[in-house]
């Protein structure tokens, strides 16, 4: 059918779409807390910008990517990831000539293409956060603790905080060697993707999904025991910052974001509630990110979070979300008269700031009534051409039933409250 959604895209239907507004309100006002501010970039971006910002040899660049040339002949994708684009706008902004750090947070849609399953989408939502300008380990921890408190607050309690260090450009390239031996007798068992990552990324090849591949490396050499002086003070600092804010972690040395300009901390937020695609929440360090992109060297550190998955483990848990607040008054009328009354009176009290509601429907009071109920109606004021003539109004508490009679004159400030 034509009408159809295309496959990995979903729509949010008003049943659903207030949970988000929830969510995005939380978010929000999380990140005010911590002293986030809000930054919102192009849906597209030259495809450049993510083949150097994520990587050449990530899945996202080589297989995920919506790219297209427009109909000027430029090459353009459908951003698959908030963090290239943010470091772009702080570059061309010029935001690193400002006083530092640099504090932003993003809420966007993400395309990949993508197998769609649970948990997986090619259109799906991100919430991410990033710290520019500072190598100090007080920013890594905050990062953690912004997306910790985050998840705690939406009622997540199954989930786990897994750290790990990937070290430098320097103590990496010992520990690539290291793992490349490991694997050379192992590289016909490895899985197809995981062969190509032997040559061009190998450190990847630690985190692969796959049950075969994740018991090759059991006994691989981490990276942990490779860092650097330099790198190793930093994880131990990190995890100093981390007790102070009172956050538990554990150590999972398998954590990997492989790039050449990932550096240091790496960290996941991991649940087992919604099944195989348990990560919430990853990030990290990207030290080299900024000159890649084309700025000033400027240290980073930040995260995404995935929106669909943080609702799945949300509702996962048993958290409910408040119902938004709906219709406060109904006006119930019958007659050409009532209605003038009804419409100049329904207005007023909208432009007042009250939620209400009236039948466009030609519905007898009967059935304005159950309307009213449906719309989950406060109050019910009913006008009627002998109420008119009367100048007496009734109106009904819908919950307790109880009627109580209103001058006509009196009517806007008794519903107005
Ligand atoms: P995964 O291992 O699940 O593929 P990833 O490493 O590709 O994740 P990131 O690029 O780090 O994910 O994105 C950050 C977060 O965005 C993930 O932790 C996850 O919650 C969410 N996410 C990533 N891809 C998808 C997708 N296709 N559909 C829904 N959520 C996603
Ligand atoms: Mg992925």
């Amino acid at each position: 059918m034509l009408t159809n959604a295309p496959k990995g895209t979903k729509d949010m239907m008003p049943e659903e779409a207030y949970k988000w507004q929830y969510l995005e309100k939380k978010f929000a006002e999380i990140c005010r807390r911590y002293g986030f501010q809000e930054i919102r970039t192009p849906v597209f971006e030259h495809t450049e910008l993510f083949q150097r910002g994520v990587g050449d040899t990530t899945d996202i660049v080589k297989k995920e990517m919506y790219s297209f040339m427009d109909q000027g002949n430029r090459n353009i994708t459908l951003r698959p990831e908030g963090t290239s684009p943010v470091v772009r706008a702080f570059c061309e902004h010029k935001v690193f000539a400002n006083p530092q750090p640099t504090k932003v947070y993003y809420n966007i849609p993400c395309f990949r293409y993508e197998k769609p399953q649970s948990g997986r989408l090619r259109q799906f939502h991100q919430f991410g956060v990033e710290i520019f300008g500072t190598t100090n380990m007080m920013a890594d921890a905050e990062i953690i603790a912004i997306g910790y408190d985050f998840i705690k607050e939406m009622g997540i309690t199954d989930v786990e905080l897994q750290i790990n260090s990937v070290g430098c450009p320097e103590c990496r390239g010992k520990h690539r060697e290291a793992l490349k031996k490991f694997l050379e007798p192992k590289y016909d068992e490895l899985c197809p993707t995981c062969q190509e990552r032997y040559h061009t990324n190998p450190m990847r090849i630690l985190d692969c999904k796959s049950p075969i591949d994740q018991e090759l490396v059991k006994d691989a050499p981490m990276m942990l025991d490779y860092l650097c002086d330099d790198c190793r003070e930093a994880f131990e600092d990190l995890k100093k910052n981390l007790d102070a804010f009172g956050i538990e972690y554990v150590v999972n040395p398998k954590i990997v974001r492989g790039l050449d300009y990932y550096t240091k901390t790496a960290f996941e937020f991991v649940t087992t509630k919604i099944g195989a695609q348990g990560t919430v929440c990853g990030g990290g360090r990207y030290d080299g990110l900024v000159e890649e992109v084309g700025g000033p060297s400027t240290p980073g550190v930040g995260w995404g979070m995935g929106k669909e998955r943080i609702l799945m483990t949300s509702e996962a848990c048993g958290f409910e979300i408040p119902k938004p607040e709906g219709t406060e008054v109904f006006i119930a009328f019958m007659g050409d008269k009532a209605r003038e009354f009804a419409l100049k009176l329904m207005h007023d009290l909208r432009v007042a700031g009250v939620a209400v509601q009236m039948d466009v429907m030609g519905r007898n009071f009967k059935n304005q009534f159950k309307l009213a109920n449906r719309c989950g109606a406060a109050r019910t004021v009913i006008i009627g051409e002998s109420e008119l003539e009367s100048g007496m109004l009734q109106v009904k508490d819908m919950e307790s039933g109880e009627q109580t009679e209103v001058s006509i004159d009196r009517i806007f400030d008794e519903l107005k409250k």
